[in-house]
């Protein structure tokens, strides 16, 4: 049986995602709630069991209920606590809504620019999974841009952004380029003095290689940059990584601000830990920041 064009075991219901990674992850359907194929991509909003409500794009996991917020908070707030002050903020991807939810938690933003390839992300999770946007889409500091995040970069002033925030799809799908050192020069003629750029990483144990040679190419690009973690437990690998080039600012110092209340995950705590390099992660050490 296939259900929206999915494999579906016709006896359990469970679905299978499309990882070419070395192993097979299978989700139980509880209910199928969107499914719809954009000009870009494949696009489901599916309830899992103990997961809650997840997207899917061409069938692999890009947010679950269950632990979006660690993600989205580390995110944002690692780089915008460790800016002395923060006017403003581009997303790049993002249509989900959860990163821009955590930035206009901060009063002092003044401009929020969200740069989507597909707009049917936008219009899917803003029906589908309003809490993660939250009221954030009606922020009147935001500005949405329909457009490919690099070439939007390209035509954008110089020393422009005080954050950069690339939250996009992994290597190998239309963010291909958002991962190239091409775009990452873009994006450091791009930022302010003071300036940080941060981009999710995938993992420094399943995508070790991969890691390695982002951080090879961000290296080429900006003196100063790193690697921080999180846990992931949606994307079931462990480790969630994320890569930072800054002009000025270094997110490994701690905060220099406080952060907006009421956060899940992060706390001046849980940010310096993000930095912490364990023997196993020590070939990271050297662009720890
Ligand atoms: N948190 C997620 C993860 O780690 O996989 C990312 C979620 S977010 C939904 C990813 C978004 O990036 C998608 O909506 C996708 O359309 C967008 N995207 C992919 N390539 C892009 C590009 N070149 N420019 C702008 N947005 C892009």
């Amino acid at each position: 049986m296939s259900q929206a064009g999915w494999q579906v075991d016709p006896e359990s219901g469970w679905l299978v995602e499309n990882q070419t990674i070395g192993f097979e992850i299978r989700w139980r359907l509880q209910r199928l709630l969107h499914h719809e194929r954009s000009a870009y991509q494949d696009i489901v909003v599916a309830e899992l069991e103990r997961f809650g409500r997840a997207l899917f794009l061409d069938r692999i996991l890009q947010v679950a209920e269950l632990d979006e917020f660690i993600y989205h908070e580390m995110l944002v707030h690692v780089p915008l606590a460790a800016l002395p002050a923060a006017r403003r903020v581009l997303i790049i991807g993002g249509g989900d809504g959860g990163t821009l939810r955590e930035v206009t938690r901060w009063r002092d933003v003044e401009e929020v620019h969200l740069v989507e390839l597909d707009e049917a992300v936008v219009r899917v999770c803003r029906q589908w999974l309003p809490q993660l946007g939250a009221g954030a889409w009606d922020d009147p500091r935001l500005t949405i841009h329909y457009a490919d995040g690099f070439a939007f970069l390209e035509a954008a002033p110089a020393g422009h952004y005080d954050a950069i925030l690339v939250d996009c799809s992994d290597p190998g799908t239309p963010a291909d380029t958002l991962y190239s050192e091409a775009f990452y020069r873009t994006a450091h003629r791009a930022l302010a003095e003071g300036g940080c750029l941060v981009q999710q990483a995938l993992s420094p144990f399943i995508h070790r290689d991969v890691l390695t040679t982002i951080l090879q190419r961000l290296a080429a690009v900006f003196p100063q940059r790193g690697v921080y973690f999180c846990p992931s437990i949606s994307y079931l690998i462990g480790l969630q990584a994320f890569v930072w080039g800054a002009k000025g600012t270094n997110p490994a110092a701690g905060p220099a601000r406080t952060a907006p209340d009421g956060t899940r995950w992060y706390t001046p705590e849980s940010h310096r830990a993000a930095f912490l390099m364990p023997p196993a992660l020590a070939i990271f050490r050297a662009s720890a920041g």
